[in-house]
């Protein structure tokens, strides 16, 4: 069964996404979700331009030698814009075979390790009252783990806060450009505010309910080390992203002072990412995405090298991951023992139109569904009907005006 046509789809239903559409000589096709927020051109340009020419005419049952070929034989390894697009063709080559074999791709994985996958949502507010209401609004869809995020007192936009009202940071538009939103920080305030946000929730929401919190690369392994020991009253699930990632070092320093569980990876494209984090039991949860660690094949293996370290898996699957992606994801997620939890926000409504998915999700709950393949199918007039729009992530500046990570 050959390749015989390899389409790179951008479309744009209230945000971008890029998709591999693979096709074979029998007439079997196979998607793959290669969106890079904020970069997606360039993952168009690697795969039209680079990756789409050596995959016409192969064979498409060679999964692991493909993938192989493409990050060994390109000499240049790793990086977003790379892994993103092998991730593109692992997915969707893995689409076909198990349409081939007539079975959802969970049964490949090995079959359903649990029944259904459990989630985590996003609660976020501007101030405490705000904040109350949006766990409540996720309690009602049927959430039962949340994430925390809040305003800081004094800070005009914060990560993870969404944008309303006065305060919102909106991207600027200049000629014809589309500039990313600024928003701005202060880690001596944010450390302070902080454990009374949690306080707080757990007066209102009780003991039992599982907290999460993302602090997204934002702190040094020393302040970060405070941060988990100010919140372990507060029992989190866990605290995630504490410190820039690229430092895995910095990780030891902070898993030293606190027993509060650390989730760190969505920025992560391989393995050697986590060879100390994983060798050294430095966390708790890794959290990369298929989209952006080369797909199902490498990230099933950082999942096996996880388990010898008690480590568990935490999908990244925010609104970015395409509902392409996020089938993949939910897939692995049944299949795999040690499995931890999938983060999910939901698509719209015009996103899920584009791309009609036999996954559910119901009482905080996610299952793959039992299509054949990953269970999605493209609407390339619908998708075609939205074009790609120039967007950027929001950019981070102290209050004197230095950039900081954001
Ligand atoms: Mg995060």
């Amino acid at each position: 069964m050959k390749i015989v046509d390899a389409k790179v789809v951008v479309t744009s239903p209230g945000r971008n996404f890029v998709t591999l559409q693979l096709t074979t000589d029998e007439g079997i096709t196979g998607l793959g979700d290669a969106t890079l927020n904020g970069r997606e051109l360039s993952v168009v340009s690697y795969l039209q331009d680079h990756v789409v020419p050596l995959l016409l005419g192969t064979d498409a049952h060679r999964i692991e030698d493909t993938w192989q070929s493409l990050y060994r034989g390109a000499y240049w390894r790793r990086g977003p814009v790379t892994m993103a697009a092998i991730a593109a063709v692992d997915v969707a080559l893995w689409d076909i075979k198990a349409k081939v074999a007539g079975l959802p791709l969970y049964q490949l994985l090995g079959g359903a390790s649990r029944d259904r996958v459990r989630t985590y949502g996003h609660a976020n507010g501007a101030s405490i009252p705000e904040l109350f209401d949006s766990v409540r609004a996720l309690l009602e869809q049927g959430y039962q783990s949340i994430r925390i995020q809040t305003g800081v007192p004094g800070l005009k936009a914060v990560y993870g806060v969404h944008a309303s009202g006065a305060h919102a940071a909106n991207p600027t538009r200049l000629d014809q450009r589309v500039l990313p939103a600024v928003e701005d920080w202060d880690t001596g305030a944010y450390l302070r505010h902080i454990p009374s946000v949690f306080e707080a929730v757990r007066n209102e929401f009780g003991p039992d309910l599982p907290l999460l919190h993302d602090a997204h690369h934002r702190l040094t392994p020393i302040q970060a080390a405070r941060l988990g020991r100010s919140l372990e009253p507060y029992d989190l699930f866990w605290l995630e992203d504490c410190t820039p990632a690229e430092n895995q070092d910095g990780l030891r320093l902070v898993r030293e002072h606190t027993t509060t569980p650390l989730a760190i990876g969505e920025v992560f494209n391989t393995v050697f990412d986590y060879q100390t984090l994983v060798g050294e039991q430095l966390i708790d949860y890794v959290r990369s995405a298929v989209t952006h660690f080369g797909g199902v094949s490498p990230l099933r293996k950082l999942f096996d090298y996880a388990a010898q370290h008690q480590i568990k898996s935490a999908i990244h699957g925010p609104e970015d991951i395409s509902p392409v992606g996020m089938a993949a994801a939910i897939h692995l997620d049944l299949a795999i023992h040690n499995f931890g939890i999938q983060e999910y926000s939901g698509h719209t409504d015009l996103t899920n139109e584009v791309f009609r998915h036999a996954y559910t999700f119901s009482d905080g709950h996610l299952h793959p569904g039992e299509a054949p393949g990953i269970g999605v199918e493209l609407d390339a007039e619908l998708a075609a009907a939205h074009p790609y729009q120039q967007a950027y992530l929001p950019t981070n500046r102290l209050q004197d005006g230095t950039v900081h990570d954001w």
